[in-house]
């Protein structure tokens, strides 16, 4: 990586602004219910501690409008606390006169974490005032947060053009990792994406298909895929404006190109039904009736992705292969995630449902790399610019 990191620079005895990505997720007590991406801050929060610096960390948590109680980081503050060892105020804003003075009093090895950044629009809108406001509290500005590096707002971007910017701990790692997969791959390297959409990884599909030995594709943007064979689908998820790409992509890909070659279908919607109230059977990929939608991978898909996953030298995985929020329809899912975990390969998982689902199966011990950053990890596989990353200082 060609950026500075925090080991590049002094920060004894300076105001250290750190963008973490605190946020996770809470259940309606307030409680967390996955701490991952706190813990994965928290290398960075030690060396600047052990390090003499002030540290003074800033996220976002949630989609606020304005000021809403719900989304305060109290309870992060709280559970930071208890993982340090050491006491993490909240202060009651991310900028202004009470904060300056609050943050101007603190001590070398000291933690401080600011309110919600997001209960200010100016944040999102990376108003010049506002970054400067918050760059005003510190010296020097680090960003760990992987997460939201993909976007440029005040706490990830603007704020570095003010103080000089370097990468936390996180940083660096997300970008080592995905950095070799990208440009230094053990082969053959593969990609497996699914999900719901192929909108949203036409730039994904486009840039992988040049680096991959072979793309892997399961999920509910398969059917998109068959609909452009002239296959029926049912009411299976179609994404219409993608056809045409779909179409060239399996004129171009060949061989290169793996999709199911058969489905568990379902008779309704397990959101709109309930997942006990949907009849399910397997079918070949080109045999789904009209009235039946696709929702899981098949056993002789399974068996063929799984069989392609042992002998990877490196495998990027992002997107469920079916509707794995029930347990009846994770079965593709989780055999995905099992046969990445005993490939022996290089394994890098990409964040969202893809890192939840690991995690939740058991297997997140057995991976190389599961990236904190659903939608970073996205852009930066489609070779654009990370703006949070952009922004840093360079070697
Ligand atoms: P994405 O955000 O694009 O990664 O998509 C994740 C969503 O895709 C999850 O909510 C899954 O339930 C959904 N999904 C995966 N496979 C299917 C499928 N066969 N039919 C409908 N939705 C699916």
């Amino acid at each position: 990586m060609n950026k500075k990191t925090i080991e590049d620079i002094k920060v004894k005895g300076q105001p250290v602004l750190v963008r973490v990505d605190f946020n996770v997720p809470q259940d309606d007590t307030g409680r967390i219910t996955d701490d991952r991406r706190i813990r994965a801050a928290l290398p960075t929060i030690n060396y600047l501690r052990e390090h003499g610096a002030r540290v003074i960390l800033t996220s976002h948590l949630g989609r606020p409008k304005g000021v809403t109680p719900k989304y305060t980081l109290a309870p992060v503050a709280r559970h930071l606390a208890e993982l340090i060892k050491s006491p993490v105020p909240l202060l009651p804003d991310c900028l202004g006169e009470e904060v300056e003075r609050k943050t101007a009093a603190m001590h070398d090895g000291e933690v401080v974490l600011l309110e919600n950044v997001r209960f200010h629009p100016e944040e999102e809108k990376n108003d010049p005032a506002f970054a400067a406001g918050l760059a005003k509290l510190a010296k020097i500005y680090v960003n760990d947060a992987f997460g939201t590096a993909h976007r440029a707002h005040a706490s990830t971007e603007g704020v570095a053009h003010i103080i000089p910017g370097v990468a936390g701990y996180l940083m660096k790692k997300e970008l080592a990792y995905l950095g070799d997969a990208l440009g230094n791959p053990k082969r053959p390297f593969i990609a497996i994406l699914g999900g719901a959409k192929v909108k949203d990884k036409i730039g994904v599909i486009e840039q992988l298909m040049g680096k991959v030995d072979r793309l892997i594709i399961g999920g509910g943007m398969a059917y998109t895929f068959f609909k452009a064979q002239g296959y029926e689908i049912g009411k299976s998820l179609l994404d219409e404006t993608s056809l045409d790409f779909c179409r060239q992509t399996l004129a171009k890909a060949g061989d290169k190109l793996l999709l199911p070659v058969d489905v568990v279908i379902g008779d309704a919607n397990p959101f709109d039904v309930g997942p006990d109230s949907v009849k399910s059977q397997v079918v070949t990929a080109e045999s789904i009736p009209s009235d039946w939608q696709g929702v899981d991978i098949g056993p002789e898909t399974i068996r063929k992705f799984s069989q392609a996953v042992q002998g990877a030298g490196t495998v990027v995985w992002n997107g469920p292969m079916g509707i794995f929020e029930f347990e009846r329809f994770a079965v593709g899912t989780r055999a995905i995630a099992k046969a990445l975990a005993q490939s022996g390969a290089v394994t890098i998982v990409g964040g969202g449902d893809s890192a939840a689902a690991v995690e939740q199966l058991g297997f997140a011990e057995k991976m190389t790399h599961i990236s904190t950053g659903g939608g970073a990890s996205l852009e930066f596989l489609e070779g654009k610019i990370l703006p949070g990353v952009a922004a840093l200082q360079d070697r």
